[in-house]
């Protein structure tokens, strides 16, 4: 096709060997491209080649070079980038394309190799001159590969930033969920207040199930015991224990399905759908989950993890949910959303006006822009429900607190249900002592004693709690150090316990806590929350230095 530069070998012995070099590389990147008509490129690489004198090819060569790079790094990132993305957010496999991570990978071959057959030819800028040393190409060669790589590798996890440093950790932290021990008063706590769920005017139980982590007849005697107890809205999807927390909860539902309020995803048992999946996978989803179900509808659809508004606004979502609700199968359709795009994702779907629910992270620790969002949800009539309702992982030493008060679950659902614009929440059930417990702060008001746990929950974690979605302090720090992320490693030491993991995690920071030791703090006054940024990250470093 492209690859028809002849050389004599008689005369252009040497033209005729880069030549072959040359077409050797840019066959590979061509057949890249197959299917992609690049004809400018190829006919300048082969003119180039075919032009006397070795300067002008080992320019031509350096150029392709570059081109194969950034090629490289471009479909790195916007191909293995947003494979990254789409597999963080739970994307179903089978959804995500293997294309431009495939062609990502191959022009990142094609580059190394180009970049091997152009350092073997490098020339000192005179034209006169002898090739460059064997050691100079050697290390020319090696840097530009090393470069080029390091370039494709970072351009695969700018898009999931965001998800990999803010959201994972704000949003799924390893928190136990248990108060530190039952007490007598809470045996046989029931549902005590319901709530109007937006415009469905469905009353739904103010604590509501979460079912994440439900499965087996372990699972269904959990999810009888709470329906037995008032909870009427459950919270299930198929990815949830891989089917097991639809099933049981359908064996739960049945004879009493009619009271209930059964909120699912747009989902396979591998993950969610993404934008783009056709009108027939959104609607055969929802009909395979209500065979799980056991039911002929559901209540309410979410898009799940709903960071973009490409999902949020997908056509054939909206069509498949028109067809679902024409046929009876669905009544409502939801969102849920997490950090990094949360604000215009929430924005945005409160003006379409076509969502009649949205799942939110909310807590007392919650930045305050999220309550305007609810608050402006609720005004339209949206349903809210609050998910991820326990704040950090401090439960240590909280034995402490409780003669205070209630549990800290149990003071922070209360927190969460102060907010009138909140329908519900939904809190993940999955030992039986959380029926008594969780279900005992049901239509309580938050007391004197729970905002006194929660402000020494607060002291405990202020001046240490760095708020993973924050990061109003980086701009302070000449050294540009990542401030949040050091601190972040030093909370999954001192407070969750894996040691190790905070360790590796710190150790493959670009930059350590060390520089702090002798810096003047400008950073001193950056921290809106009062963390003496220098001192905790002088801490931090001793603990987290060892693998560093
Ligand atoms: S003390 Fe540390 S975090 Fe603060 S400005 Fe200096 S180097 Fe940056
Ligand atoms: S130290 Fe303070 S300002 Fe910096 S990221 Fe943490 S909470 Fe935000």
């Amino acid at each position: 096709m492209v690859h028809n530069v002849t050389f004599d070998s008689r005369t252009q012995p040497r033209e005729a060997a880069r030549g072959l070099e040359v077409d050797t590389a840019f066959a590979m990147a061509s057949a890249m491209l197959r299917g992609i008509d690049l004809p400018l490129l190829r006919f300048r690489a082969c003119a180039r080649v075919a032009r006397p004198g070795g300067k002008a090819m080992a320019r031509t060569n350096g150029w392709i070079v570059a081109l194969l790079w950034t090629v490289a790094v471009l479909l790195s990132l916007v191909g293995i980038g947003a494979y990254i993305d789409e597999s963080v957010t739970g994307i179903d496999p089978g959804q995500r394309s293997l294309l431009l991570p495939a062609l990502a990978i191959g022009f990142a071959v094609a580059a190394v190799m180009a970049t091997i057959g152009w350092a073997r030819h490098l020339r000192p800028r005179r034209p006169d001159a002898t090739p460059a040393s064997a050691r100079r190409r050697f290390l020319v060669g090696a840097a530009t590969t090393t470069g080029g790589l390091v370039a494709v590798a970072a351009a695969a996890f700018v898009r999931p930033l965001g998800w990999l440093t803010i959201t994972a950790p704000a949003i799924q932290p390893e928190v136990p969920t248990s108060g530190p021990g039952p007490r007598t008063g809470w045996d046989g706590a029931r549902v005590q207040a319901y709530r109007r769920l937006g415009r469905t005017g469905f009353e739904v139980s103010d604590i509501s199930l979460g079912s994440g982590r439900i499965r087996g007849e372990v699972g269904e005697r959990l999810a009888r015991e709470a329906i037995d107890r008032g909870v009427n809205y459950f919270d299930t999807a198929p990815d949830y224990s891989a089917t097991g927390s639809e099933l049981a909860l359908g064996r739960a539902m049945k004879g009493r399905r009619d009271k209930m309020f059964v909120a699912t995803k747009f989902c396979t048992p591998e993950g969610h759908l993404q934008a783009g999946a056709s009108i027939d996978q959104y609607v055969e989803v929802v009909e395979a989950s209500l065979k799980r179900l056991q039911t002929d509808y559901v209540d309410l659809v979410h898009i799940h993890a709903c960071d973009t508004e490409e999902r949020l606004l997908d056509p054939n979502v909206h069509e498949a949910f028109a067809r679902l609700k024409r046929d009876g199968k669905a009544r409502f359709l939801g969102f849920s959303s997490h950090t990094p795009n949360l604000e215009a994702v929430a924005d945005t779907a409160i003006d379409d006006g076509r969502f009649d629910v949205m799942m939110l992270a909310y807590h007392h620790g919650a930045w305050p822009r999220l309550a305007s969002i609810i608050d402006r949800a609720a005004a339209q009539n949206v349903g809210v429900v609050a998910m991820k309702t326990l704040k950090g992982a401090k439960h240590r030493g909280l034995l402490d607190l409780r003669p205070e008060g209630d549990s800290y679950p149990q003071a922070s659902f209360k927190w969460v249900l102060g907010n009138p614009s909140v329908s519900c929440l939904v809190i993940s059930f999955f030992e039986p002592g959380h029926v008594d417990e969780y279900l005992h702060a049901s239509g309580k008001q938050l007391t004197e004693q729970d905002l006194a746990l929660l402000e020494r929950y607060d002291t405990l974690v202020a001046g240490t709690h760095c708020f993973a979605h924050c990061g109003d302090c980086l701009d302070s720090c000449p050294e540009q150090l990542a401030i949040n992320d050091v601190l972040r490693y030093r909370m999954y030491f001192e407070d969750y316990g894996d040691e190790r993991e905070a360790m590796r995690l710190y150790a493959r920071l670009p930059k350590h806590a060390d520089v702090c030791i002798g810096c003047p703090a400008p950073c001193a006054d950056a921290c809106p929350h009062g963390v003496p940024i220098r001192q905790r990250m002088v801490g931090a470093h001793e603990m987290l230095k060892a693998l560093a």
